[in-house]
This record gives structure tokens, sequence and C-alpha cells, in this order.
């Protein structure tokens, strides 16, 4: 499955409860970048310039991270939860490319603008800048919002109501994963 929503919409944090509850693998591309920063590797000091700034790091770049990580054992075996990735069309098609219709749920975690504003502003990630916000916003609008789109049209999009609290907004999860 892959979880869309906004930056700030709590993608990471029911993420990782889902893998908890479900054993599938939680694959955050937006941690692998961070750690690869923290490494100081040569994708690291490339991607931090970007991710500082609130963009996106290129679609190449991102689908072979992808690609690499989907095709380890534990993901083949357990299955996987995609968070942050597919950001682009380009990577939504990538992604079908490599797990076809093992592809079975996408869900948007809802939380409006303003509300995904102001918990950014709160949480105090090094990204976590004004100018940084709302470039991220920008390009969630215009690169990734068109993914409900194409999740709705291959019949996998499911909306859930990203506001209250972590424990309500995880039961919605469970019920339209357990229905799937
Ligand atoms: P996140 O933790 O998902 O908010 O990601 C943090 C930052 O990492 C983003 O603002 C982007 O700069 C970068 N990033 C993470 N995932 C992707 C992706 N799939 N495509 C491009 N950039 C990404």
């Amino acid at each position: 499955m892959i979880i869309l929503g906004r930056q700030g919409s709590g993608k990471g944090t029911q993420a990782t409860r889902i893998a908890e509850q479900y054993g599938v693998v939680h694959i955050s591309t937006g941690d692998m970048l961070r750690a690869a920063v923290a490494e100081g590797t040569e994708l690291g000091q490339k991607a931090k310039v970007l991710m500082d700034a609130g963009d996106l790091v290129p679609d190449d770049i991102m689908i072979g991270i992808v690609d690499d990580r989907l095709s380890k054992d534990d993901v083949v075996q357990g299955g996987f939860l995609l968070d942050g990735f597919p950001r682009t069309p380009g990577q939504a098609d990538a992604l079908v490319g490599f797990v076809g219709d093992r592809l079975k749920l996408a869900i948007n975690l809802d939380v409006a603008v303003e509300v995904v504003t102001d918990r950014m502003m709160a949480r105090g990630r090094e990204d976590d800048t004004p100018e940084s916000i709302a470039r991220r916003l920008e390009l969630y609008e215009a690169e990734t919002a068109p993914l409900l789109s194409w999740a709705e049209d291959r019949g996998i999009l499911h909306v859930v109501d990203g506001l209250g609290s972590e424990d309500e907004v995880f039961a919605r999860l469970q019920k339209v994963i357990e229905t799937v």
C-alpha cells in the first residue's frame, strides 16, 4: 500500500503504527534521505540542499532508491507501506512498473493546508522553515495531488480524515485496511 497526504498530515506516525500492526515493511523515503544526510554520503549531501529548500529530490534518484528497497527479501515476503513515495506522476508510473497489481491500496490521509502548516511550524524539524514549508505545500499541490486521481482511476484510493487524535485516526485507517 501507499500513503498519500500533505507533509504534516501525520503520515509518518500512522505508517509506523500500521507497519507494527500488520507486519508490513514501512518504507519512508524522507527517513531514508535523512539517514543519508546523517551519514554524509554523496546522496545525502546532494539531497540536503534540496530538502532544506523544500524542493523534491529528482525522480531518477528516488526511483533508484525505492527500486533497490522493494527488491529486498523482507518486502517481497511481508509487503510494503510506502510513505512519501510516489510524490510525482513519474514516480507513480515507476512504482506500477515495479509492483504492478501488488499495489492494492492508496490512502489519502486528508488534512487541510492551514492545519498542516501549523503542525509543521510546531514540530520544528530542521527543514521546517516558513519558506520550505510553503514550497513543499506548493509542490504537493502541483506534483503529488494529481496522484489522487491516478489512484482513483486504478480503483485503489481511499480517503481517511486525518483530523483528531492519533488513536482516532489509526482506528479509521484500520477500518479501511481491514475492509480492503
Ligand atoms: P518527508 O519526510 O516525506 O516530508 O520528506 C522530506 C523531504 O525529502 C522532502 O521535502 C523532499 O525534499 C525529500 N523527499 C522525500 N521523499 C521524496 C520523493 N519521493 N521524491 C522527491 N523528494 C522526496
